[in-house]
Formats: structure tokens, C-alpha cells, sequence
């Protein structure tokens, strides 16, 4: 097999990619807290992890892709009350715009989308372990993580406490025995939704649903966990402290990935700091593909600084010289069919475009360097311009010989995007899934606005539903059609 290098986040060192039972790989990746619609940042990171799982795909992994959605949490609950809606509602409401949007994106790669509030009973039993091995102490109906319990905590961030901001203060929570303790399970406040558990009425913590789940479908050990660089502390510390202890197992992933932050006016873009462009409105001015490149032109680890009014156009440029060959040349294709006649091409050049695809393997296998892979493509740009013969003068088989290296693209980097061509994605299938359970149930108890509004949100999102003879029938259409 390749010989794949990866960045691993905790030892902070790249280190050769060995599966734990190859040729499967487990990644999980965390994914959206949908109570508002997606920014462009959210989009770099699940850009990110997507040409991951294509790329380890390309080399022959058998890799099994989840991204959990925390549909329930303080701002959904806060969203909510202020909208009036139900969070749980509201949070399947975004899901689904935003599944839109990435289907859009070329992100096609995910295999599952777990809702955390399916995983209570995994939740409440992980938690119940902790307990029991003294990992977690029950306050007042809530559960805390013991953090003096586990020593390791802080080794992937190398922090163990929220530095305090000047400014700011910590509420104390009641109970609580050290700052630095995370809520495993939350009670019940009026109001709210809420589950029986062993400690009463509540609700589960942030941090415990992602290794209840991964437990449950990747086991005590995987292979690769993603997310974005904020994410690092103290959610991804909680992780790791929480499985290791429940399972008894170490480590809990062989390799950390942490895709880094895009930054806007100098600073991280996020809701809290309120300075975010947002993303279903980005695809929509600037077009899927150049947002795609605009991401992958740079290394995923890298801080990516957005410049509104002129990182897109420049990427659009770009992007437009990048792939002008490709479409000449499928455009030609198309119109001929791939038996068209014409000249062949010299043997040194059917040896240049297979060896810029092993390069291209290469870099890629090299901690997933996007940004030197669409590099050799652009030398390969200079060298078709180049080139004796006029694409038009070519042999169908010619032709594809040059299409090979932007071929290794649209698999790997997704660019040029091209069409799924089998229908919707098993994923956008599942998600569209869920949006029409909840319309069917805002119908059920005549809520006709709420089933009207979910039918023009996935309408927004090119998804137009149908009632036929007592079944709902959906379709995916592009914006083009
Ligand atoms: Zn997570």
C-alpha cells in the first residue's frame, strides 16, 4: 500500500498512516451545531476532511466516514425559545439547508450523519461507566467529568483550563469541584427537552455525545478524528478523557487532524464574534467550484485569511485559467464522443501526464497537500499551452491522456465538480429523509405554516417535493435547470 504521512495533531509530528485494520479506516469528523445557517468556515473544514476520505478512497481504503450533528445544545435551546420553535425542529431545519449546500460543495464523501439525541441510551450508559470508575461525580441532578482524574488531560492542546479572558466571568455551575470539570450530563431545566437518566431528568453534554457515538460505530479505538483547530480545547481533551476512561482503551484515535481556522478581517470567523459570511450565499455569488479551489489552493492546516470583495475574485481567476483545458477538451469530447479520430500524441508526452499523476498522488499522500497538487496542475496548464498539436487536431484517446492529471482531480480534490451522475448522494438521501419526517409530523398536528416552510427551505436548497396519490416524492435540481 502507499505510503501515506499525516500530520497528527497530539504527537505533533507527521508520522506514516498504519489503519488499525487495514483496509478499513474509521474517521469521524465533528460536525455542525445547526441552529443558524452555515459560514464559510464551517465549509473550509468539511471541505477538508471530504478530500481526505477521497484521497485514502483513491488508494484503496475502505473508509467508513461519520460526522455527528449536535442537534441539541445551549444556543439551539436559546435560538429556539426566542423563534418559538422547537430546537430539535429548528436544528433538523438547518441540517437540511446545510446538507444542501454541501451537496452543492462536491462533499459526497460522508457515509453517516448521527444525531446526537438518537445516541441517549449510549450517552447515559458511557456516562454511568465514568461514574462508576470515579471518572464523574453527580451535582444537583447533573453530572461532571472528574478532571484531576485523568492526567492526561491537556496533552493534545496543552492547556487544561479556559484561559480567562479579561472581561469576563465564569458562572459558577453548582457542585462543580474544579473549574476545569466539563458537564457530562445536564438536569432538566422547565422547558427544555429532556430524557430520564439515572441522576433524574436531563440532557447530555456536548463533548460526551461524540464518543458515545464513536464507540458505538467506529469502536474503543479508530483511526482518524477531524475538526476544525478551534475545536481542539477543550472539546476534543473532553473526547479523549472520556473514551480512555470508559473503555479502558488507548488512544482512542491513532491520528488527530485539525483543519485551520479561516480568518476574516484578522480574526477567526465565528457567530460569537458575529464576524461571518455565510455560506449558502457564498456558493450562490461565487459559484461551488471557485469556493471549492479557493479552500484547497491553500494547505488545510494553514490559517486561510478571507478578504471579502477580493479573495473570491482572485480565486475565480484562477480557477478560470486552471481548468480552461479541461473544459476545451471536454467540450470536444463531448461533442465527438471519446472515438473521435485524429493525431496521437508523442510517446514523452503520455509519459509526462502519467508521471504528474503519480506526482500528484505524492504530494497528496504527504499530509493531503491540496495547495501542490493544484500547482502541478497549473505546470500542466503551461505545458498544454504549449503543446504542438491543437486539441482540436487530436485522437478521443489523446485527448483523455491530457484529461488524466485534471481526471486524478475530480476524483480526489472534487475540481473540476462534476455531476453525480447516479442520482443523490446515499447522504443528502438520509438528510432529506429527516426534513420530511419532520414535515410530516408539523402536518400531523396541522402546522401547516412549519410543513410549508420546511418544503421551501429544501426548495431553497434545490430540493422540490411533491405530494403524490399519499406519498411525498423529492427530486434534486440544480439551480441551472
Ligand atoms: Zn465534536
Amino acid at each position: 500500500m502507499r505510503r501515506i504521512q499525516i500530520y497528527d495533531t497530539l504527537s505533533r509530528e507527521s508520522r506514516l498512516f498504519v489503519p488499525i485494520t487495514p483496509p478499513k479506516v474509521g474517521l469521524f469528523v465533528c460536525g455542525l451545531t445547526p441552529y443558524d445557517e452555515a459560514h464559510i468556515g464551517h465549509g473550509r473544514t468539511f471541505v477538508t476532511f471530504d478530500v481526505v476520505a477521497r484521497a485514502l478512497r483513491r488508494w484503496g481504503y475502505r473508509v467508513f466516514y461519520v460526522q455527528n450533528v449536535t442537534n441539541l445544545d445551549d444556543r439551539l435551546i436559546q435560538r429556539g425559545g426566542a423563534e418559538g420553535t422547537d430546537p430539535l425542529l429548528l436544528a433538523e431545519r438547518h441540517f437540511a439547508a446545510w446538507t444542501g449546500s454541501m451537496e452543492r460543495l462536491g462533499v459526497r464523501s460522508v457515509n453517516y450523519y448521527p444525531f446526537a439525541t438518537d445516541y441517549v441510551p449510549e450517552i447515559v450508559a458511557q456516562i454511568q461507566k465514568l461514574v462508576e470508575g470515579s471518572f464523574a461525580y453527580p451535582a444537583s441532578g447533573s453530572v461532571y467529568y472528574d478532571v484531576a482524574r485523568f492526567p492526561a488531560y491537556g496533552r493534545l492542546s496543552g492547556q487544561k483550563t479556559e484561559a480567562q479572558r479579561p472581561g469576563t466571568r465564569v458562572t459558577p455551575e453548582a457542585g462543580k469541584r474544579a473549574p476545569e470539570d466539563f458537564v457530562l450530563w445536564k438536569a432538566a431545566t422547565p422547558g427544555e427537552p429532556w430524557w430520564e437518566s439515572p441522576w433524574g431528568p436531563g440532557r447530555p453534554g456536548w463533548h460526551i455525545e461524540d464518543t458515545a457515538i464513536t464507540v458505538r460505530l467506529l469502536g474503543a479505538r479508530y483511526d482518524l478524528h477531524g475538526g476544525g483547530l478551534d475545536l481542539k480545547f477543550p472539546h476534543h481533551e473532553a473526547e479523549i478523557a472520556q473514551a480512555e476512561a470508559a473503555t479502558g482503551e488507548s488512544p482512542l484515535v491513532n491520528f488527530w487532524m485539525h483543519a485551520g481556522m479561516l480568518n476574516l478581517r484578522g480574526e477567526k470567523m465565528s457567530k460569537s464574534l458575529g464576524n461571518v459570511v455565510r455560506l449558502a450565499a457564498t456558493i450562490d455569488e461565487a459559484g461551488p467550484e471557485v469556493l471549492r479551489f479557493f479552500y484547497l489552493n491553500a494547505h488545510y492546516r494553514s490559517p486561510l485569511d478571507f478578504v471579502e470583495g477580493k479573495s473570491l475574485p482572485e480565486a475565480g481567476e484562477a480557477f478560470e485559467r486552471w481548468s480552461a483545458p479541461y473544459r476545451r477538451l471536454t467540450a470536444l469530447l463531448t461533442r465527438d464522443g471519446p472515438d473521435r479520430e485524429g493525431a496521437e500524441l508523442p510517446e514523452s508526452t503520455v509519459a509526462e501526464a502519467d508521471d504528474l499523476v503519480s506526482r500528484l498522488d505524492e504530494v497528496m499522500a504527504n499530509d493531503f497537500n491540496t495547495r501542490e497538487a493544484i500547482a502541478l496542475l497549473f505546470g500542466w496548464v503551461r505545458t498544454l499551452s504549449v503543446l504542438p498539436q491543437p486539441f482540436e487536431t487530436l485522437s478521443g484517446t489523446a485527448m483523455e491522456t491530457l484529461l488524466s492529471p485534471y481526471r486524478w482531480s475530480e476524483q480526489v480534490l472534487g475540481l473540476p465538480l462534476i455531476a453525480t451522475g447516479a442520482g443523490p448522494s446515499e447522504e443528502l438521501a438520509a438528510s432529506v429523509r429527516v426534513a420530511l419526517e419532520a414535515r410530516r409530523r408539523a402536518r400531523e398536528r396541522n402546522d401547516f405554516a412549519e410543513a410549508d416552510r420546511i418544503r421551501d427551505e429544501l426548495k431553497a436548497a434545490g430540493i422540490h417535493v411533491e405530494d403524490r396519490g399519499g406519498t411525498t416524492h423529492w427530486e434534486l435540481r440544480r439551480a441551472s435547470e
